[in-house]
């Protein structure tokens, strides 16, 4: 029939309308900031750095690859590379990001940088009340106040952080059997080797 779509749009509209007056799950105007909803899990709004552990500088789990910076569409991460290294969590030497700034003014959330980090290092958060009047200083981030505990991580995305530490367990143990392996392969090849007694000639 003709205009059927349209009446089905109008009908459609006319029942949001009048649900919104007595409907619970309707009523979406929450009274910010006196009200509040509860956070969801898929929320994003900024990224931040997961550290292991209780301290944010050893624990973190960056190691500079800079693939983020590469990838990230508005260019708003900033990484310097350090000169030395610092034992991760299964204690390999890793270089570590002496540098890392989000200007989120310019970042889009897109999680882009989550999706390319190999590491797990960088996840999105849902802490969107980071208003300030310092237009610059105020929000350009440093490691320091980028960087925030795994359990935080569950805290806020626990499905998430759930699956991420089944990974990393899996490739840590993967990680340890394959230098204790390697570990017994060099001791084997390193072993003396008897030599076979001379056979008895005529
Ligand atoms: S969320 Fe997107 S825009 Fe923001 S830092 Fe990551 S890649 Fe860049
Ligand atoms: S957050 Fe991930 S992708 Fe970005 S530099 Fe660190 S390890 Fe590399």
């Amino acid at each position: 029939m003709l205009g059927e779509g349209i009446l089905k749009g109008l009908a459609e509209t006319a029942k949001n309308f009048a649900g919104s007056f007595v409907s619970a799950e309707r009523m979406t105007t929450v009274e910010y900031p006196e009200e509040r909803i509860a956070p969801i899990e898929a929320a994003r709004v900024f990224p931040f750095l997961v550290y292991d552990g209780t301290d944010w500088e050893s624990g973190m789990r960056c190691v500079a690859c800079q693939i983020c910076e590469k990838e990230c569409p508005p260019k708003c991460i900033y990484i310097e590379k350090s000169k030395d290294k610092k034992p991760d969590a299964i204690g390999k030497p890793q270089f570590y990001p002496a540098k890392f700034d989000v200007d989120i003014a310019v970042c889009m959330s897109c999680q882009i940088c989550v999706e390319v980090c190999p590491f797990e290092a960088i996840k999105m958060d849902t802490e969107f009340e980071l208003s300030t009047d310092d237009r610059f200083g105020g929000l350009l981030l440093d490691r320091e106040e980028l960087s925030k505990s795994n359990e935080y991580y569950h805290q806020i995305h626990p499905t998430e952080a759930a699956v991420v530490d089944a990974r990393l367990t899996e490739g840590r143990a993967k990680a340890d059997a394959k230098t204790t392996a390697a570990a017994i392969t060099g001791a084997i090849r390193g072993a003396e080797i008897p030599k076979r007694p001379a056979e008895g000639g005529d």
